[in-house]
C-alpha cells in the first residue's frame, strides 16, 4: 500500500458540513452496509484501520539504559580500580561483565514486553457493523471508509464516523478536546469551520460512547483519523514496573550505600591493623562491591511475573496492568456479578404468572420444545388470549435473536430476552410475523440503572402501542391497572409482591410485562410516556443455572480464606436462593441498592463486614461497597462489565472487567479482563498471582545467601590476614552466571499443594519477612563456614593459590545446588518425589551449571579468564559433601519451625 495513494485518496473531507446523503454518496456506500469484496477491496487500499505503533525507543537506546544503574556504577567504578592497579584482566572481565549484564537485561526485557504485547494483543476492539445488510462482528481493524457502524453505550468509536441515525447518543470526547464534559449528538451538518468539540454529527475514533445509540459511517481509518493526526501525543510506552520492583529498587540503592561503607571500613581495618598492600586492599574492597550485590535479582524478578502473566492468560485471564500480579495474589474479598459470571447466562422461563393464575413451563435452555401447564394441564393459546398478550409483549420489546448452530440453539443478544423468544417458539407465535404486524418506530434500551425497556410500535391500522418488560418493583410504578382474561382492572400491588417473593423464592430471576396504548400519531418514545398508565400483563420466572466451576471456585476461596459476594440487579429472593445453591451468604440477609444509596459510612462498613449478598443494586451502589472495602482494610476485587462499572473498577484493588459480554469502557478502567466472563478464572488467577510472589520470595531467599556468603568469606579473609578467597571476576561468575541460572528455575515453580489453603497475605508485610530474614542469614553463615573451611584446608594442604581459590568457588556453587531444593518450599520439607524432582527446571539448571563448572574448571581459556586450576575427584566429593550440609541443615530448621508454629 503506497502512503502518497492513500493520503490523496482521503484529501481532508469537510465531512461534517455534508448532508448524511451527500456523506454516503461520496463514500459510495448505504445503510444497508459495503459488500465483503468491496470491503476487501477497501482494506486493501486504506490499509488497516490501526495507529501507526507508538514510537519504541530504538534498541542502541534501550541498550544503553541498563547502564543506568546504581549497581552498574559501582561496578563501573571497580573496573577503574583495577585499571588504576594495572590489574588489567580483572579490569577487562569487570567491564565484560557491565556489558554483558546491560544484553541479558535488554533481551530479557525485551521477551517480558513481547510477553506482555502478545496478551495486549488479545484484546482487540471490536466493532459491530452492517455488511451485506447483515449485523456484524468484526476486528476494528478491518473497517473501511464507507463500512456502517452501529454504536452503543460503552463502545469505543472504532473509526472517525459521520452518524447517520441517532438514539439519545451522548460521547466522552476527553481524549480529542480535553473536555471532560459528554457531548450529545446528532445528525445535523455543521459550518465547516466548526471545531472539533463542535461537530455534533462526527463520532471520532478513539472517544467513549457513555449513553445511547447510533449508526454511522466511516469517513476516515487507521492513520487518517482525527486522533491519528495527533497521535504522537498519545505515543506514550507504559514501562515496565511494579510495587515489588520498586521496593527492589529501594532495596538495591541502600544495599548499595551499604557495601560503599562496609568496603571503605574493611579498607580502613587492612591497612591499619594489617599488613597489606594498598593494591590489596583495593582489590579486596572492588571485590567486597561486587559480591554483596545481587545482579542477577531484577532480571529474575521481571521475569517471574512475565512468566506469571503468561500463566494467567492460560487461564482465562488477562493482566493489563502488570502490578495487578502482585495485587491478585493478595485478594480477601471478590465481588461478583451474578448473571453470566456465577451463573451460565443461560436463561429459561419456567414460570409466567398471571392475576388468575400460574403457569409452568417445561424444557430447559433455548430450545423451543416444551409444553406450558396450569395445574399440570396443557395449555393451548387460543382458550387463553392474556397468555398470548403477555408473550407477545416478550417478543416485540425485544432485541435479540435466536439461531440454530450445529443443532444447538444459541442466542444473539442478552440472554433474558432469548428466553422470551424461546417462550414465544414454545407456544407457537412466530416472531417474524408478529414483527411484521407490528413494526417498531422506536425503544428506550434496557440499562441497569432504569431496570426496563420499552418499545413503541404501530400496527397497520395505524394503532399505536408500548409494550414494556423490567423488573417488577419498577414495572408496578409505573402501571395502574392489569388483566385478568381480555379485561382490564384495577391494579392489585399486594397481590403482585406476594407473586413475586413466591418465584423469587424458588431462585427465579424475575421480569413484568406491560402495555399501554400510545397516543394516536406518536412516534417517539420517552421516559414521561412509560412514567404512569400501564397495563400489567403479569410476571415470568425465569432460571439461570450456576456454573458448576463457579461453585467449586467459592468452596476454594473459603478454605483460602477470600471472601465472595454477590452483587447483583436481581431481586433480593432471587439472589438469597442462588447464593444459597452456591455457598454465598447466609440464605438469610441480602442489602437492597435502594439501602445502600441511604446507609451512612458506618451502617455501609458493618453491612460489608457481615453481609455477602447485594441484590437490587446499580453500578454506583458498587462504587460505595469498594469504598466501604477498602476503609474495612479489605483487598478487593469487582467485576463490572458495563460503562457505568467503571469507575467501580478502576477504585478496586484489581478491577476485573468482562472479555465477552463487556463494554470497551469497561475493559480499559479494568486491571484484568476475564476471557471467558468466569468466576472461577478470577479465582485461577488469585492462584497464579499467589504463586508468582511466593516464587519470587523464594528466588530472593535463594539468590541472597549467596552474596551474604561471599561478603562475610572476604571479610573474614581481611580479618585472619588471608589472601583473597575468591576474586573479583570470580565473584562476577557466581553472582551472574551460576546463581542466575538456578534462580530461574525458580520462575518456573508450579503453585504450591496448599497455595489456596492459606489465608491472604497480609497487604502491609514486606516481601521478605523476619523469618525470611533470619534464614538468609543462617545459610549466609552455614556457605561461609564451607566455603572458607575448604578453603583454608587447601592452604594448609600447601594448594596454589589458584587451585584453593578454584575449590572455594566450586564449593559454595554445590551449596547453590543443593540449597536451591531447599527454596523450592519454604515452608514445607522438601524430602518426597515431589519435593526434589517436581520441578523438571531445578533438575536441568543444575545440570546446566555442573558443565558450566566443569568448563570454569577445565577449559584452558576459562582458567586463564578466571585464574582457575584443575581439581581432583577427591576434592570434588569433599566439596559436594560440604555443600550437601546446607540441604540437611535447612530442612532441619524447617522441621523445628513447624513444630513450635504447631505448638503456639
Ligand atoms: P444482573 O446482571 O445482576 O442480573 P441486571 O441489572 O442485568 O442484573 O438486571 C436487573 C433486573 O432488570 C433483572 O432482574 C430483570 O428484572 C431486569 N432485566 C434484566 N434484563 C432485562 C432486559 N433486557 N429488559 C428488561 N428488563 C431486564
Ligand atoms: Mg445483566
Amino acid at each position: 500500500m503506497s502512503e502518497a495513494k492513500t493520503s490523496s485518496k482521503s484529501a481532508r473531507v469537510d465531512w461534517h458540513a455534508l448532508s448524511d446523503e451527500d456523506t454516503l454518496k461520496k463514500l459510495s456506500a448505504d445503510l444497508s452496509g459495503l459488500n465483503d469484496s468491496e470491503a476487501q477491496k477497501r482494506l486493501e487500499e486504506h490499509g488497516p484501520n490501526r495507529l501507526p505503533p507508538p514510537a519504541k525507543r530504538s534498541a542502541l537506546v534501550r541498550f544503553f539504559s541498563h547502564f543506568h544503574n546504581l549497581l552498574i556504577y559501582v561496578l563501573l567504578a571497580a573496573a577503574l580500580i583495577t585499571a588504576a592497579l594495572g590489574h588489567w584482566l580483572d579490569c577487562w572481565v569487570i567491564l565484560a561483565v557491565v556489558v554483558i549484564n546491560a544484553f541479558i537485561g535488554f533481551v530479557q526485557e525485551g521477551k517480558a514486553e513481547k510477553a506482555l504485547d502478545s496478551i495486549r494483543a488479545m484484546l482487540s476492539l471490536q466493532a459491530y457493523v452492517e455488511r451485506d445488510g447483515k449485523r456484524r462482528e468484526i476486528s476494528a481493524e478491518d473497517l473501511v471508509p464507507g463500512d456502517i457502524v452501529l454504536l452503543q453505550a460503552g463502545d469505543k468509536v472504532p473509526a472517525d464516523l459521520r452518524l447517520l441515525r441517532v438514539k439519545d447518543l451522548r460521547v466522552d470526547e476527553a481524549i480529542l478536546t480535553g473536555e471532560s464534559e459528554q457531548v450529545s449528538k446528532n445528525t445535523d451538518a455543521v459550518a465547516e469551520d466548526a471545531a472539533v468539540g463542535d461537530r455534533f454529527c462526527m463520532a471520532y475514533s478513539g472517544t467513549v460512547v457513555t449513553y445511547g445509540r447510533a449508526t454511522g459511517v466511516v469517513v476516515a481509518t487507521g492513520a487518517h483519523t482525527e486522533i491519528g493526526r495527533i497521535s504522537e501525543m498519545l505515543s506514550t510506552v507504559e514501562a515496565i514496573t511494579t510495587p515489588l520492583l520498586r521496593q527492589m529498587d529501594t532495596f538495591a540503592r541502600w544495599l548499595t550505600g551499604a557495601i560503599l561503607l562496609l568496603a571503605a571500613l574493611t579498607f580502613a581495618f587492612g591497612f591499619f591493623f594489617r599488613d597489606y598492600s594498598t593494591s590489596e586492599l583495593f582489590l579486596a574492597a572492588v571485590a567486597l562491591m561486587v559480591a554483596a550485590i545481587p545482579e542477577g535479582l531484577p532480571a529474575i524478578i521481571t521475569i517471574t511475573l512475565a512468566i506469571g502473566v503468561q500463566r494467567m492468560a492460560k487461564r482465562n485471564a488477562i493482566i493489563r496492568r502488570l502490578p495487578a500480579v502482585e495485587t491478585l495474589g493478595a485478594v480477601t474479598v471478590i465481588c461478583s456479578d451474578k448473571t453470566g459470571t456465577l451463573t451460565r447466562n443461560e436463561m429459561t422461563v419456567q414460570a409466567i404468572a398471571s392475576a388468575a393464575d400460574l403457569f409452568e413451563v417445561e424444557g430447559t435452555g433455548y430450545d423451543p420444545h416444551g409444553a406450558v401447564n396450569r395445574k399440570g394441564q396443557n395449555v393451548e393459546l387460543d382458550e387463553e388470549p392474556l397468555l398470548g398478550d403477555l408473550v407477545r409483549a416478550g417478543l416485540l420489546c425485544n432485541d435479540s435473536s435466536l439461531n440454530q448452530r450445529d443443532g444447538q440453539w444459541q442466542v444473539q443478544g442478552d440472554p433474558t430476552e432469548g428466553a422470551l423468544l424461546t417462550l414465544g417458539n414454545k407456544v407457537g407465535l412466530d416472531l417474524k410475523t408478529e414483527q411484521d404486524q407490528h413494526p417498531r418506530t422506536d425503544v428506550i434500551p434496557f440499562e441497569s440503572e432504569h431496570r426496563f425497556m420499552a418499545t413503541l410500535h404501530h400496527d397497520h391500522e395505524g394503532q399505536a402501542v408500548i409494550y414494556l418488560k423490567g423488573a417488577p418493583e419498577r414495572v408496578l410504578e409505573m402501571c395502574d391497572r392489569q388483566r385478568r382474561g381480555e379485561v382490564d382492572e384495577d391494579l392489585d400491588v399486594d397481590f403482585w409482591h406476594r407473586k413475586g417473593e413466591e418465584l423469587a423464592g424458588r431462585g427465579q430471576r424475575l421480569l413484568a410485562l406491560a402495555c399501554k396504548k400510545a397516543r394516536q400519531g406518536q412516534n417517539e418514545l420517552n421516559f414521561k410516556d412509560v412514567e404512569e398508565g400501564l397495563t400489567l400483563l403479569g410476571l415470568v420466572g425465569i432460571i439461570d443455572p450456576p456454573r458448576p466451576e463457579a461453585v467449586a471456585a467459592i468452596k476454594e476461596c473459603r478454605s483460602a480464606g477470600i471472601r465472595v459476594k454477590m452483587i447483583t440487579g436481581d431481586h433480593a429472593r432471587t439472589a438469597l436462593a442462588i447464593g444459597a445453591d452456591m455457598g454465598i451468604g447466609d440464605g438469610e440477609h441480602a442489602v437492597r441498592g435502594k439501602q445502600i444509596e441511604e446507609a451512612s459510612e458506618e451502617q455501609l462498613r458493618k453491612w460489608v463486614r457481615e453481609v455477602d449478598i447485594f441484590a437490587r443494586s446499580s453500578p454506583e451502589h458498587k462504587l460505595r461497597l469498594v469504598k466501604a472495602l477498602r476503609q474495612e482494610g479489605e483487598v478487593t476485587a469487582m467485576t463490572g462489565d458495563g460503562v457505568n462499572d467503571a469507575p467501580a473498577l478502576k477504585g478496586a484493588d484489581v478491577g476485573v472487567a468482562m472479555g465477552v459480554k463487556g463494554t470497551e469502557v469497561s475493559k480499559e478502567a479494568a486491571e484484568m479482563v476475564l476471557a471467558d466472563d468466569n468466576f472461577a478464572s478470577i479465582v485461577h488467577a488469585v492462584e497464579e498471582g499467589r504463586t508468582v510472589y511466593d516464587n519470587i520470595r523464594k528466588a530472593i531467599t535463594f539468590i541472597l545467601p549467596t552474596n551474604g556468603a561471599q561478603a562475610f568469606v572476604l571479610l573474614a579473609a581481611i580479618a585472619f590476614g588471608q589472601a583473597l578467597v575468591i576474586t573479583p571476576v570470580q565473584i562476577l561468575w557466581v553472582n551472574m552466571i551460576t546463581a542466575v541460572t538456578l534462580a530461574l528455575a525458580l520462575a518456573f515453580e508450579p503453585p504450591e499443594a496448599d497455595i489456596m489453603e492459606r489465608s491472604p497475605r497480609p497487604t502491609r508485610e514486606e516481601i521478605l519477612t523476619p523469618f525470611l530474614g533470619w534464614r538468609i542469614f543462617n545459610v549466609s553463615l552455614i556457605l561461609l563456614v564451607g566455603t572458607f573451611g575448604m578453603f583454608l584446608y587447601e592452604v594448609n594442604r600447601g594448594a596454589e593459590i589458584e587451585l584453593a581459590r578454584t575449590v572455594a568457588v566450586n564449593t559454595l556453587v554445590m551449596f547453590e545446588v543443593f540449597y536451591l531444593f531447599n527454596c523450592r518450599y519454604l515452608h514445607r520439607s522438601v524430602l518426597s518425589g515431589e519435593g526434589l524432582l517436581g520441578n523438571r527446571y531445578v533438575l536441568l539448571a543444575i545440570g546446566a551449571v555442573f558443565v558450566l563448572q566443569a568448563l570454569f574448571t577445565y577449559a584452558p581459556p576459562m582458567q586463564v579468564l578466571f585464574s582457575t586450576a584443575p581439581m581432583d575427584a577427591a576434592t570434588w566429593l569433599r566439596a559436594i559433601a560440604v555443600a550437601f550440609s546446607v540441604f540437611v541443615l535447612v530442612e532441619l530448621e524447617k522441621v523445628v519451625y513447624n513444630r513450635l508454629r504447631r505448638s503456639d
